[in-house]
């Protein structure tokens, strides 16, 4: 498919889960507005909560690593920040749509995180649009910051929320809503997620 310079795509991706009782209202409403998404999971409540997992894996969306304590990599020695990954990929591997997909916790990320998920052949996959919905746990907030965020990005917008809480999952419809509002604007497949290796908010420091 052609793309003009106008057309949009949002990816939205849900982190920290899952979550027994979020994660599935997350998923009916994506099921009832027919888009997929890319969860990044933890690894150790990938192992606590299995069913909800799979029920990820089982509606065709696509899973990412997000460690397996979701402990802030940055600083870390080698030998941890492999533990990390290497720990979370075990449940992780075993849900059929887990991709090699590293989120780092937080987005912190330097030289030595990136070395060994280049060893352990992940990707990184980062956002450009932060909705803060961790931060504020308000619709009134993250929807219209996650919005704004979208407009300013002119092609390709990789959104970050959290299938962890409340405001999060009960308003997630109105947020779809709001995005299907905007012009020349579509959701993209997971499976065309871009790498976004800098910084949230695109500024590598
Ligand atoms: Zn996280």
């Amino acid at each position: 498919m052609e793309k003009t310079s106008m057309a949009r795509t949002v990816w939205l991706t849900f982190d920290d889960g899952p979550n027994p009782l979020k994660t599935p209202v997350v998923l009916k409403c994506l099921k009832d507005n027919n888009i997929k998404a890319t969860f990044f999971m933890v690894g150790n409540l990938a192992e606590l909560h299995k069913s909800t997992a799979e029920a990820v894996a089982k509606a065709g969306h696509l899973i990412g690593n997000h460690t397996y304590t979701h402990r802030v990599l940055e600083g870390l020695p080698e030998a941890q920040i492999k533990e990390e990954i290497s720990k979370a990929d075990v449940p992780l591997s075993k849900l059929s749509t887990y991709k090699k997909w590293f989120r780092p916790p937080t987005g912190a990320l330097d030289a030595t995180v990136r070395k060994v998920a280049a060893d352990l052949g992940f990707g990184i996959y980062k956002w450009n649009v932060d909705t803060k919905d961790y931060d504020s746990k308000d619709p009134d907030k993250w929807i219209p910051l996650g919005i704004s965020e979208i407009k300013a990005q002119s092609s390709a917008a990789v959104v970050l929320n959290h299938d962890i809480y409340e405001a999060t999952a009960n308003h997630l419809q109105q947020f779809i809503d709001e995005i299907r509002k905007l012009p020349n604007t579509t959701f993209g497949a997971p499976s065309s997620l871009p790498v976004i290796n800098t910084i949230a908010g695109g500024a590598e420091v």
